[in-house]
């Protein structure tokens, strides 16, 4: 391992200061990383999330709502929809 040259990912960058592949991974990595007993099961997140993407507050992965990435807010077992209809 090159410690000298191996660029850490930053932990307390803004969105502002990283590049569109390094929020995209963070992103990816942090859902891959959330325990099984901390998340829905695949059907009930897959179900949520498909919720999301036919509905009219979803804009480039968030959530207008509440301004969420909605495939982490449709993780977690205690979310839900951020919608006073409360689509799931
Ligand atoms: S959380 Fe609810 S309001 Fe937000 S995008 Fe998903 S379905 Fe729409």
């Amino acid at each position: 391992m090159d410690f000298g040259t191996q660029k850490k990912p930053c932990r307390k960058c803004l969105i502002a200061d990283m590049n569109p592949d390094e929020i995209l991974n963070g992103i990816a990595e942090y859902i891959r990383a959330v325990p099984a007993d901390k998340r829905v099961d695949e059907e009930t997140y897959q179900k949520r999330l498909s919720v999301c993407k036919s509905c009219a507050e979803l804009s480039n992965g968030m959530c207008a709502k509440c301004g969420c990435f909605v495939e982490l807010r449709a993780l977690k077992p205690h979310m839900y929809c951020a919608s006073e209809k409360k689509l799931w």
